[in-house]
């Protein structure tokens, strides 16, 4: 049986629901189909949940250093796994009924569970129902990369999905993967009061960061007690017992690391490989992406693809703007692009690094002529008043066109004062407009205007030289 529809969206993600909702608002008849969990890793396995949990971290942490506050906590400080994880539950549960309560509260929506796939560039199908429409949206997102490192099939491990059902305390949690992901969880369960070692592949942690970056997460993290051991090429897994060990012979330190649970933070692949999308004639890349033009139109007309499966963004925010550039093209008569939107994301280890525009690398590597404006946390009051003073503020602009081109805040509150400087380069004014506002005293925001009162020519940090600040 075929049921006719005005526009299917596969996939309840970041991009999915709200675009739904307007269209069938618009007076369309909209399919919805979600194939497990509403509301997508965001909701279920990823923001929601590990934010939740590193508020708990937090929680812990600062209790740990409460006599450094003058305050009493009376004994030792201890963490309860399970209520950890039933608060992240709760919290993450809500999100996810919000969802599907939205969807199947609206007007002109019929909402479909389970996996499907396309028969051609209109119709989808589950078993013997099908679906046409002449528009579809495809918001599958991804799921975790599981490497073919020598000896994966012989142990147990983690992802950022089974890491969710943990309620209780690993003793020594082995993490390969020096990244975002790896990070978060890192930091998380040492304050939870695990071992853990970090394995990272490159010479240093967020490769992609500017050196100073990745050496002061670094300073942060070993400074809690996290392992991290880098340059590690070959990791080879086996299982001695109950324990898990990983081989880093490729490293200095020592060969082998043992630890009683692995966490696989390696990377994440589009859920595109058992869509069907070849039935429908929808190019992929070599790496499973579909490809999109700048307005998210994929290489058959009436097909869209939005959020992580394009490619184009990995995260719940650009997910979220690619709807807003979808619905505004199409319902709005708009001409909204993805090559307007300005890069910005955090790391939300604590203290969290929010980052706008480009890295130093980036900027040296554009040949323009740069400044650099930068201070240490230890010289941000608020900070001090917290007693939060690891990191630092980091500003970048052209020294010709006077434009701001980059910024990283890594100390407290650096995810929220980040948007102070990616907002002003939205509005394409000169540094000099952010130089001469007054913020508010005391903030971590205070302190953007002066620092780019004391900017000092940007040099190539891999030259040796370090950053000009
Ligand atoms: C541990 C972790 C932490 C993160 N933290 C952050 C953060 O702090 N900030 C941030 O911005 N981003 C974060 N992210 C990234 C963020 O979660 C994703 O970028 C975002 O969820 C992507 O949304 P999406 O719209 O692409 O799809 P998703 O949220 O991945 O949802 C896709 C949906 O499609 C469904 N689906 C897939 N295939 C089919 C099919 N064939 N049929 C029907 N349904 C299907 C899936 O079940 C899923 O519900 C994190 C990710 C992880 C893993």
């Amino acid at each position: 049986m075929t049921k006719a529809y005005d526009a299917i969206i596969i996939g309840t993600g970041q991009a999915g629901p709200s675009l739904a909702v307007r269209l069938a608002g618009s007076g369309r008849k909209v399919a919805v189909i979600e194939r497990k969990l509403f509301g997508g890793t965001c909701v279920n396995t990823g923001c929601i949940p590990t934010k939740t949990m590193v508020a708990s971290a937090y929680a812990a942490h600062l209790a740990r250093r409460a006599g450094e506050y003058g305050v009493d906590i009376g004994g030792p400080v201890s963490v309860d796994m399970k209520r950890v994880k039933s608060r992240k539950d709760a919290i993450s549960g809500q999100s996810r009924t919000g969802v599907e309560s939205w969807l199947r509260g609206t007007k002109n929506l019929t909402v479909y569970q389970g996996r499907r796939r396309f028969e051609s560039a209109s119709e989808i199908s589950v078993g013997a129902e099908r679906l046409t429409a002449p528009e579809i949206f495809i918001n599958v997102g991804g799921r975790a990369v599981v490497p073919a490192m020598p000896g994966i099939d012989q142990v147990p491990y983690l992802t950022n999905s089974s890491m969710m059902a943990v309620d209780f305390l690993p003793r020594h949690l082995v993490i390969v993967g020096g990244s975002y992901i790896g990070l978060e969880f890192g930091q998380m369960f040492r304050r939870f009061g695990s071992e853990v070692t970090i394995i990272e592949m490159a010479s240093r942690l967020i490769s992609r960061e500017d050196e100073d970056v990745s050496a002061t997460v670094r300073e942060i993290l070993e400074a809690e007690g996290v392992h991290i051991r880098l340059d590690a090429k070959c990791i080879a897994l086996s299982k001695p017992g109950h324990d898990i060990a990983a081989g880093v012979d490729c490293t200095d330190g020592p060969p082998t690391i043992v630890g009683s649970h692995l966490l696989l933070a390696v990377g994440r692949r589009p859920n595109t490989d058992d869509l069907g999308l070849e039935k429908a004639g929808v190019e992929v890349d070599k790496r499973g992406y579909v490809m999109v033009d700048d307005q998210l139109r994929t290489s058959i007309p009436g097909i869209w693809a939005l959020g992580d499966c394009n490619g184009r963004g990995a995260f719940t925010h650009t997910s979220y703007n690619d709807y807003e550039i979808v619905a505004a093209n199409l319902l709005d008569g708009g001409s909204r692009r993805v090559s307007d939107r300005i890069q910005a994301y955090a790391l939300y280890i604590d203290p969290p690094l929010g980052r706008c525009g480009w890295t130093d690398a980036q900027v040296i590597s554009s040949g323009r002529r740069a400044l650099v404006g930068k201070r240490p946390m230890t010289r941000v009051g608020r900070a001090v008043e917290k007693g939060e003073t690891q990191g630092f503020m980091k500003i970048v602009v052209d020294a010709d066109t006077r434009e701001i081109l980059g910024g990283a805040i890594l100390g407290v509150g650096g995810d929220e004062v980040i948007h102070c400087v990616l907002d002003v380069m939205y509005s394409k004014a000169p540094y000099t407009t952010l130089q001469r506002a007054m913020h508010i005293h005391p903030t971590v925001a205070e302190l953007v205007p002066p620092i780019l009162g004391e900017l000092q020519p940007l040099v190539d940090a891999r030259a040796g030289a370090g950053s000009a600040a």
